[in-house]
């Protein structure tokens, strides 16, 4: 099948609230999240996304993020806002990466924007131009310090050496530091405490708590991610009980929530009134990522998800149709949106 990378400007029509995985996210609080991109260098066992996989990529330009972002924070309050760049890919694949941060900063209420990245794109080169741009700080999927583990995880080669190097690099710049290693139960066990170890180790270096955090993530399923053979995720209670023994006896904080990142609540600016399998009018406006998704436009700022079980429906006899769709999924605190069609 042809694959397509998709340009999404103002031009394009394509709404950035909405969808799940380009554009805009308002979670009701002080951070909003952007997505700038669907494209990833990786292709991780466990990725719940299914990125770098993609029928079909996205790329979304900066001043429209911007345009929508500045109207977001102008209703949310023009104070102690995050930005939080965390595509459903990789954010330094993302050609306007320091264009879109340096414009970020423009906006009034902007007072921290942080990445997520999976670390192997990162050079010094790079890493001097985000510290010149003024990144807070990046976020980095690391599931073991050994490069075997590591590589088999991301199923692509993971140079450890290369990422620990760049890791000091950040340590000695303005940015500051999150590993977030994901939990795999039976799988990742000892290279978790591995890693827990090479934070105590810089912090006995004498880096700060702040320059060097930890954020271990639970091991998630979801139904259109891909999955890691054998592992069964734990409970929340599981994994809350064993991060406090690790807590215990490494003597560091591992439970984190959203007072230690400064988040609190705030007013939920993109908000549709719309419920599960609810009937709502859109027009088809583009392609999705897969065969079978497509993106329904309600208005100029809200798109919705639109799932199609129809094998002789496509993108040729599809976009542009002005349809019914029912909806099967509102997620109403981040205004994410799924519909079916036909109903
Ligand atoms: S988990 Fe992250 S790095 Fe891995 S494939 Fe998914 S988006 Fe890419």
């Amino acid at each position: 099948m042809k694959t397509e990378s998709i340009y999404v400007n103002k031009k394009s029509g394509i709404p950035l609230y909405g969808i799940d995985y380009m554009g805009v996210i308002d979670r009701g609080t002080n951070v909003i999240e952007l997505k700038p991109l669907t494209l990833c260098n990786l292709k991780c066992k466990y990725c719940f996304v299914s990125a770098g996989d993609y029928n079909n990529n996205f790329i979304v330009d900066p001043s429209y993020l911007i345009e929508k972002v500045d109207a977001i924070i102008e209703n949310k309050g023009r104070y102690n806002i995050e930005i939080h760049l965390a595509p459903y890919g990789e954010i330094l694949l993302y050609p306007k990466l320091i264009e879109l941060i340096e414009n970020l900063w423009k906006i009034e209420g902007i007072e921290t924007i942080t990445m997520q990245s999976n670390g192997m794109l990162l050079n010094k080169g790079i890493i001097k131009e985000l510290e010149e741009v003024g990144l807070t700080r990046i976020n980095i999927s690391l599931n073991s310090l050994n490069e075997e583990k590591a590589s088999y995880l991301c199923d692509s080669y993971f140079n450890i050496d290369a990422l620990l190097k760049n890791i000091k690099t950040l340590l000695n710049s303005k940015i500051n530091v999150l590993i977030a290693p994901v939990w795999f139960p039976g799988e990742n066990d000892d290279d978790i405490e591995e890693i827990i170890k090479f934070i105590i180790d810089l912090r006995d270096q004498g880096y700060s708590e702040k320059k060097i955090q930890i954020g271990i993530q639970k091991y998630l399923i979801y139904k259109t991610g891909r999955k890691l053979k054998k592992i069964r995720p734990k409970s929340w209670d599981f994994f809350y009980k064993q991060l406090s023994r690790l807590e215990k006896r490494y003597k560091i904080k591992l439970k984190l929530g959203p007072r230690d990142f400064n988040i609190h609540k705030r007013k939920n600016i993109a908000s549709l009134d719309v419920k599960k399998n609810e009937f709502i009018k859109l027009t088809i406006i583009s392609k999705g990522r897969w065969k079978n998704e497509f993106i329904g436009k309600i208005d100029d700022d809200f798109g919705v998800k639109v799932l199609v079980n129809e094998p002789s429906i496509n993108s040729e006899n599809f976009i542009g149709k002005k349809i019914n769709a029912r909806i099967i999924k509102a997620n109403y605190k981040n205004n994410i949106l799924t519909a079916v069609f036909p109903i």
